[in-house]
């Protein structure tokens, strides 16, 4: 299980079960026939509601089920919801030009109708961040918060129940008989002719062991690994003027997810294939109408890391990292101050409460430590340096209490072969979303969703 922001998910577990919603809750008790639909989607994240949407909107005679293991869907919808609408944010350039993408990204703003943000001030920024060698991109933003996200998925799941889809929320799919077309989940065993499996990042794992079943041959090579920034919003006031601003800096650095107002640094959990576990961190906010803004911003500052041969896996790589940042935090994250860092010390547990340091870290769950000692240099050297050109576009971001909490490490780049561009693999099998690397982030994982459904349609 996620453990990503906790008070999240009790807040949202409040809200289930909803009685405007029909839940098809076929779980309870092994069928002793085997259910039947033209087309199941794993997965009720972004990509499998782009997809699901699609095809019970333009075939509305198709038989859909749509099955998460969770009672509501994870990831980025559910934490945070900021949602980019620009052209490459979230857009992998090896499965998206920019006229496709933008194409699919008309209608994926059609369908959720966002309140793009105002921004103010980024000419100034841009050409503070482009005398540096990096670059500002102005993208159309909006921004729901983790409370307004989980009201989007509960309007989304009626309106998917109104359309005539199956919904199995609680119900975990196993494995996948492509000669049988019939797929195990751990009730029942269920039939389709179209099956898309879209399992997120959580599902990288799983996603690796069904390609290893259907012998398609895949790569994981590309990983993503950094610090997530906490400070006060006083000392990164950009975001009053742009809520996200994404900065590309050399060497492959960039910032990502930048929450402000209410804002709060989680972990998640990882559990590697030898069963150990691994934290990474990561940042959420809530709207504005909650009224309880707390003052701080967070974002994540990180480099891309490609790997060739002899190493395949970048996940195999990312997990040591994770494991060794574990062990030196005797179990948590690691966190410390740049005061500290600037130093050369490790932060202490004192280190939180004095003089400089004038704000309580929002993740509880972390130890002071050094993350000099669990950090490859290179990463490092990389990420510091643009932290440094990052504090001359805004000035003040490396305050001395400011907290860089290590690790932060996004799994998405599970590449399999693909047959075509919508996204297939077998005859009647396709993968979308973070966990099958034709996105990262909500909007392109919609995207890569409706793109599958214009696969599925051609042959349904
Ligand atoms: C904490 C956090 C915050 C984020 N914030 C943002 C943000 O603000 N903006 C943004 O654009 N992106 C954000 N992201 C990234 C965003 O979540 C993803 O890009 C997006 O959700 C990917 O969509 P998806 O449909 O591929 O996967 P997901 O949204 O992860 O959905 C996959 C679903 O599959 C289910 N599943 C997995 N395995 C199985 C199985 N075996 N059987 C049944 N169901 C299964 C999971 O329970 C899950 O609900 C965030 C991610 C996290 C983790």
């Amino acid at each position: 299980m996620n453990e990503i922001g906790k008070p999240v998910f009790s807040t949202l577990q409040s809200l289930y079960p909803d009685p405007s919603i029909v839940y098809t809750h076929q779980w309870f008790s092994r069928s002793i026939y085997v259910d039947s639909y033209d087309v199941i989607i794993v997965g009720s994240g972004p990509a499998g509601m782009g997809a699901a949407f699609e095809i019970a909107r333009k075939k509305p005679d198709t038989s859909i089920l749509m099955i998460d293991k969770n009672k509501y869907s994870t990831g980025g919808m559910r934490n945070d919801c900021k949602m980019n609408f620009t052209y490459p944010i979230g857009f992998p350039l090896e499965y998206w030009d920019k006229s496709t993408a933008e194409q699919y990204l008309k209608d994926v703003t059609a369908f959720l109708a966002p309140d793009i943000l105002h921004k103010s001030n980024i000419e100034v920024y841009q050409k503070r961040a482009e005398r540096l060698g990096g670059s500002l991109l102005d993208i159309k933003q909006s921004h729901l918060g983790t409370d307004g996200g989980l009201i989007l998925i509960k309007r989304l799941l009626a309106d998917l129940d109104a359309l005539g889809v199956t919904l199995a929320l609680g119900e975990t799919m196993l494995s996948v008989d492509e000669q049988k077309r019939q797929i195990t989940t751990d009730t029942r065993e269920i039939s389709y002719r179209k099956l898309l499996i879209a399992p997120g990042r959580q599902g990288f794992h799983f996603l690796q062991r069904i390609l290893t079943s259907l012998n398609v041959p895949f790569i994981d090579n590309i990983v993503d690994i950094g610090i997530r920034v906490e400070t006060r919003i006083e000392h990164y006031p950009i975001v009053k003027d742009y809520y996200d601003p994404k900065f590309y800096f050399e060497d492959k650095v960039r910032t990502f997810c930048t929450n402000s107002g209410d804002a709060h640094v989680v972990k998640e959990k990882y559990v590697t294939s030898r069963g150990d576990t691994w934290y990474s961190v990561n940042g959420h906010a809530y709207s504005k109408e909650r009224n309880r803004e707390n003052g701080m911003a967070n974002f994540a500052i990180l480099k891309t890391v490609k790997f060739t041969a002899p190493l395949a896996s970048g996940q195999a790589y990312a997990e040591n990292l994770g494991l060794q940042a574990a062990l030196m935090g005797g179990g948590r994250p690691l966190m410390q101050r740049v005061g500290d860092f600037r130093l050369g010390s490790r932060s202490k547990e004192d280190s939180f409460n004095s003089d400089y340091f004038d704000f309580t870290p929002t993740l509880k769950d972390c130890c002071p430590g050094d993350i000099s000692l669990a950090m490859p240099s290179k990463i490092l050297r990389n990420i510091w340096k643009a932290m440094k050109s990052l504090d001359t576009v805004v000035p003040g971001v490396l305050h001395p209490s400011t907290i860089m909490y290590y690790p932060e490490i996004k799994l998405y780049a599970n590449k399999p072969v693909y047959r075509d561009a919508m996204f297939r693999v077998t005859q009647n099998i396709y993968l979308a979303g973070d966990g099958a690397g034709t996105s990262r982030g909500i909007t392109a994982a919609w995207a890569s969703g409706i793109r599958v459904a214009h696969g599925m349609l051609k042959d349904l």
